[in-house]
């Protein structure tokens, strides 16, 4: 089949690329670069089977142009972060809302079998119950969580109105080799992880007893294809491992795997951020036959591997 991975120079859309190609499909990339790197394409780009799209989803022309000729769409593309969307808020809503409804109006108005879109944890919000499951309602908290929700919302609509054949997947913090260390919107574990190889302590955010499901980049790659195979549309799933991690944990195992005993310091908590995420995932199991292959230690010590690789 032929694909189109948007934000394929991302940490999950270059994983998800590989993925594809390896399974013997056509990949075609898109991306604007803008937290996207052409490193992580390094072994595709000699590939017949990859061409990459340099071009934004705000772009109605270049998103047209990208979807033409193509059978499945996995939708990667988006600004991340909750904290940059507290920052700016308009650049997230453009690229997150304007991109996806872009994106969406290119995938009915050509001839794509099937949509999966990457939606979010976030959505769910702060004091719910645990485990969050699909049936519960959504309270997004931050610019960000509110445009994943648009982007799983306007997909599952698209199937609705016009018959599009839509799935979103609520990822919850997705995690593993090549996710960007850098920057202060990085996620939790590529920046301690190498902050703590080069014996440094991590800061954070509140009193580090929020927790988080954290999840193997390979399940998440594995719910896309079990998510494009499937007949069922227009629902969505959360994708995660089912078991929940604090960030005072999460120290303690990367100081266990590094041999080391480093301690964390602790600054203000970060508006927007929710208090504690876990994810029901029994509906993804029951209807995609999803169940994580990777659990968050053997994950966990990939990801250190790696990073160690890197620092060397
Ligand atoms: P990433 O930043 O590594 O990848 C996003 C990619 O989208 C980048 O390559 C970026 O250059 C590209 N992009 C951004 N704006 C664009 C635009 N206007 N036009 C074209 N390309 C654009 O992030 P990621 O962690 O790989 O996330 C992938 C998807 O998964 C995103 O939709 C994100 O919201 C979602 N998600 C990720 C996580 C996680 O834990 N990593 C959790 C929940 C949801």
């Amino acid at each position: 089949m032929r694909c189109l991975v948007t934000g394929a120079a991302g940490f999950i859309g270059s994983a998800l690329s590989s993925a594809l190609i390896e399974d013997g499909h056509d990949v075609v990339g898109f991306d604007n670069l803008s937290t996207g790197e052409l490193d992580r394409l390094d072994d595709l780009r000699d590939s017949e089977s990859f061409d990459l799209v340099v071009g934004d989803l705000r772009n109605e022309s270049d998103v047209n142009d990208a979807v033409a000729n193509v059978e499945y769409i996995f939708h990667q593309a988006a600004v991340p972060s909750v904290a940059r969307s507290v920052r700016n808020p308009r650049l997230t809503t453009e690229a997150n809302c304007l991109g996806t409804t872009n994106l969406l109006t290119a995938a009915k108005d050509g001839d794509v079998n099937k949509v999966v879109v990457a939606s979010s944890s976030s959505v769910y919000g702060s004091d719910k119950q645990l485990p969050n499951s699909e049936d519960m309602d959504v309270s997004p908290e931050s610019p960000y969580a509110l445009s994943k929700y648009w982007t799983e919302k306007l997909a599952l609509q698209f199937n609705d109105l016009y018959g599009l054949s839509t799935v979103a997947l609520r990822y919850f913090n997705i995690f593993g080799p090549g996710q960007s260390p850098e920057g202060e919107y990085a996620a939790v574990i590529p920046k301690f992880v190498n902050l703590m190889l080069d014996g440094q302590r991590p800061i954070i955010y509140g009193d580090g007893e929020q927790s988080r499901d954290f999840t193997y980049v390979r399940n998440a790659v594995d719910a896309n294809r079990l998510a494009a195979d499937s007949s069922v549309e227009g629902e969505m799933f959360n994708v995660a491992c089912g078991q929940r991690t604090t960030i005072n944990e999460l120290v303690e195992k990367i100081n266990e795997i590094l041999g080391t005993e480093i301690q964390p310091m602790y600054d203000d908590p970060r508006p927007g951020d929710v208090r504690h995420s876990e994810a029901d995932i029994s509906k993804a199991n029951e209807l995609l036959g999803y169940s994580p292959e990777v659990g968050f230690d053997e994950g966990l010590e990939r990801t250190v591997e790696y990073f160690r690789d890197y620092h060397n």
